[in-house]
């Protein structure tokens, strides 16, 4: 859940002063993810967990009404995920992070949620989680069959060992260069990071450019970069999260690669034209109404 806070100017340390309106706005990437996966046309089951607070109902009512499948959340003492964010009038913010029960989120009980992990067509993981968990995950998951998506956000280093079991990693530009250690910035720079990651052994990368667009290159298919569109953008919250999303939905069902970064892009593009995290990624007839 974030609570997000308005405020004038950001308090000093000991100064008290008045918030200038709030909001409690479902988020989490793993949560945002899930819903542009089902929002796109996904069939889509979130594994996570949330606390026993007040806000864990209106977290699952969010995913539900969205259409993702909630019946493998669990529910941990405690409070669940939060991020406090206050909003100054110049826009810039501060955020602090409480995990909570997305930090709680054992190896053992997505195993027990899911023992057999063959008949899931694609697994998409973020780093939101314990990263035994994740790990665990991916390994688990890829020696299954399913096929592992991984968005390792917030950035981390991944293990060399990991690469061989994703099939597609996504990352933006600041986890690129967390990753590769090569500052991206552009196309050029983005195909240079993503040679970096193929030669790891990951199948496929996608890099995300913001406005620049994306690009992916895989083992079998030359790069290809694709222009964002150009869209009056209101708020970038969960564009990342919305492209990745539909470009797992397109991908399972069978798009091919080149429109299926299409199709992520105009999703992305319209979740920037509304303000809002879960409430700003668009449905299937929208993306494909802006596609035509
Ligand atoms: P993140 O939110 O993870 O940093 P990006 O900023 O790279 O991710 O954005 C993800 C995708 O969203 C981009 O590849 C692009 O397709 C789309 N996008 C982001 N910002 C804009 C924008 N201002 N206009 C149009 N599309 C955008």
């Amino acid at each position: 859940m974030d609570v997000v806070n308005q405020v004038e100017h950001f308090p000093q340390p000991g100064e008290t002063i008045a918030s200038k309106g709030n909001d409690f706005i479902p988020g989490g990437k793993g949560a945002n993810q899930a819903v542009a996966v089902a929002r796109a046309g996904g069939n889509c089951t979130m594994v996570g967990a949330v606390g026993d607070d007040p806000y864990a109902d209106s977290l699952i009512a969010s995913l539900q009404t969205k259409g993702v499948d909630t019946k493998l959340i669990l529910r941990k003492d405690g409070v669940s995920g939060m991020a406090f964010i206050t909003v100054n009038s110049e826009g810039e913010n501060h955020i602090v992070l409480s995990k909570g029960a997305n930090g709680k989120l054992a190896e053992a009980d997505v195993a027990e949620a899911i023992n057999d992990w063959s008949a899931v067509e694609i697994v998409l993981l973020q780093n939101e989680i314990p990263w035994v968990t994740t790990e665990s995950v991916i390994r688990g998951a890829s020696a299954d069959g399913a096929r592992v998506f991984f968005n390792p956000a917030p950035a981390i280093r991944i293990p060399d060992e990991l690469f061989t079991n994703i099939d597609t990693l996504i990352v933006n530009e600041t986890e690129a260069q967390v990753i590769t250690g090569i500052p991206v910035s552009d196309p050029i720079s983005a195909e240079n990071a993503a040679n970096w990651i193929i030669g790891k052994g990951a199948a496929n990368v996608i890099v995300t450019l913001g406005e620049k667009g994306s690009l992916l290159l895989g083992r079998q298919c030359p790069v290809n970069h694709v222009p964002a569109f150009r869209v009056k953008a209101v708020d970038t919250t969960a564009a990342g999260d919305t492209f990745i999303g539909a470009y797992a939905a397109a991908n399972a069902e069978g798009m091919e690669a080149a429109r299926a970064l299409i199709f992520a892009g105009a999703a992305a593009a319209l979740a920037v034209t509304k303000a809002g995290a879960q409430s700003s990624i668009p449905s299937r007839e929208e993306i494909e109404s802006f596609l035509q």
